[in-house]
């Protein structure tokens, strides 16, 4: 299959095309269970295997993809013969930025093949830990494993090959409950980076059980408490909504098609603007962002992304300042362009695409927040006056450009000098994304850094779900506006 994909691939390029490249997928395999107060709601098993094809032809894209392989260079041909089409219309010839050729492979560490687990086992292990969960309180209850597992071959018309198998694990359980007024409230866990590889093995027992235990006893007290007040305040962010602040204000903000407009109809727009790099003080000095695809065991750590670019760390925002996007080769070239001069030297390898019929778009790799020098949470705690430690998230809204946000979150703690108090229910809290992070005033240390993942962020017509991670300390903001 390979020598005649390649065949192929010096064909189209033998026609005159500027870059062929083609994404083999031999086999994706997903297997999702969930189970709902104790009844086995969903088992899905689903594969996929296939190829997808890119030409591009005098500054056009043309993308073709099937599961059918036994007419390859009909495959190969539709997609050179939708690039003559759009080259017709052409508004802004795609260049490539430069890249080396590279043969290669990359594995996701992972022990124990969930797809060699029986049925059986998962579904006891659900049924086990929805027994940890049917306690005092908890009307409903949920539990859920997803399981994907796919290799992919890339090849293309510059000497790239590479290959890939890459194991993914994700897991929520949730709890929830009424209050005395009738309002719901729900408190989750996610399995997150846990151990050194994410196979069957990352699904702990000990550590499910421990977290059953937390978030039925932080739901229980949630039930029961005052609603959060409406004032300005300290805000204490911990991993578990800290992710999401970092995703959606500084992660989406950053993606270059967004930036450059691509992204307009469906996903929304950036308040960042092409000038505004080296320049815009995004945060406060504290504030050092990264997209870094090296870091070990996570879904936004892929080896090689779907332009063939090898993984990288790249500083987004250096002590406030911003100085970097989430980038590919394609976009890098326009925005230079664009600007005239180069902002970009070359691809942050942050294309990619979520199956092999779907053609790759800058995608958030692992967007994390580096730790920093204010010690445990106990030490930033104790120097806060007056805040709100907020966990979990619940709800939320955010401008198009990501120019402002409001979140809702699971449970919220007052601090009052330095001392924790009492638990609040309804704890939300708002503002504009760049007076935000311009107040951080507290970053925790590497004791208060997690790795939290996402699986379900979209992104692209058609839509594209896509699985990354956000390695994020605990943080504090001051002055802001809380409870509504
Ligand atoms: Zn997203």
């Amino acid at each position: 299959m390979l020598k005649q994909i390649q065949q192929q691939i010096d064909r189209i390029k033998g026609l005159g095309a500027t870059y062929v490249d083609a994404r083999w997928y031999p086999f994706e395999d997903a297997n999702y269970l969930m189970m709902w107060n104790g009844n086995l709601k969903n088992t899905i098993s689903a594969r996929e295997s296939g190829v997808g094809v890119r030409v591009l032809y005098k500054g056009a894209w043309g993308f073709s993809a099937s599961s059918d392989l036994s007419d390859l260079a009909a495959l190969f041909e539709k997609a050179y013969d939708n690039a003559r089409v759009a080259a017709e219309r052409v508004t802004f010839p795609v260049r490539l930025a430069e890249k080396d050729a590279i043969q290669a492979t990359f594995e996701s560490p992972c022990q124990v093949n969930p797809f060699d687990v029986p049925l059986t086992e998962k579904v006891a292990f659900l049924k086990e830990m929805d027994e940890q969960l049917n306690q005092a309180g908890v009307l409903q209850r949920f539990c859920d494993l997803t399981f994907v597992r796919k290799q992919i071959v890339f090849v293309d018309s510059e000497g790239s090959h590479i290959e890939k198998l890459i194991t993914e694990v994700f897991s929520t359980m949730e709890v929830s409950g009424r209050d005395s007024q009738g309002a719901t409230h729900e408190r989750k866990f996610r399995l997150n980076r846990h151990g050194a590889s994410r196979g069957w093995e990352s699904v702990d027992k000990q550590l499910y059980r421990e977290n059953a235990e937390r978030i039925v006893k932080e739901m229980n007290q949630v039930l029961v408490a005052d609603t959060c007040p409406k004032e300005d305040r300290s805000v204490i962010l911990l991993p578990g909504i800290m992710y999401l602040q970092t995703h959606e204000t500084i992660g989406h903000a950053l993606e270059l098609d967004r930036i450059l407009g691509y992204e307009l109809a469906f996903a929304g727009g950036s308040f960042v603007t092409l000038s505004d790099f080296g320049k815009l003080r995004y945060g406060s000095e504290k504030l050092t962002a990264r997209a870094d695809a090296t870091l070990p065991n996570s879904p936004g750590s892929f080896g090689y992304d779907d332009d063939g670019i090898p993984a990288q760390n790249t500083v987004l925002i250096d002590k406030g300042i911003l100085v970097g996007a989430i980038t590919g080769r394609q976009m890098v070239e326009e925005a230079n362009a664009r600007a005239r001069r180069e902002i970009f030297s070359g691809s942050g390898g942050a294309n990619r695409a979520t199956a092999f019929y779907r053609v790759p778009i800058e995608r958030m790799t692992n967007i994390n927040i580096d730790p920093g020098q204010e010690g445990s949470l106990d030490d930033i705690v104790k120097s806060t006056e007056k805040g709100i430690i907020l966990d979990g998230d619940k709800s939320w809204s955010i401008g198009s450009n990501r120019e402002q946000f409001h979140f809702a979150t699971e449970i919220g703690w007052l601090v009052e000098d330095g001392k924790i108090t009492d638990v609040v229910k309804n704890a939300t809290y708002k503002g504009p994304t760049v007076k935000f992070w311009n107040s951080l005033s507290a970053v925790g240390d590497r004791s208060t850094w997690e790795v939290r993942y996402v699986d379900n962020c979209g992104k692209g017509q058609p839509n594209q779900i896509m699985q990354l991670g956000h390695g994020v300390p605990v943080c504090r903001f001051d002055n802001v506006r809380i409870g509504e």
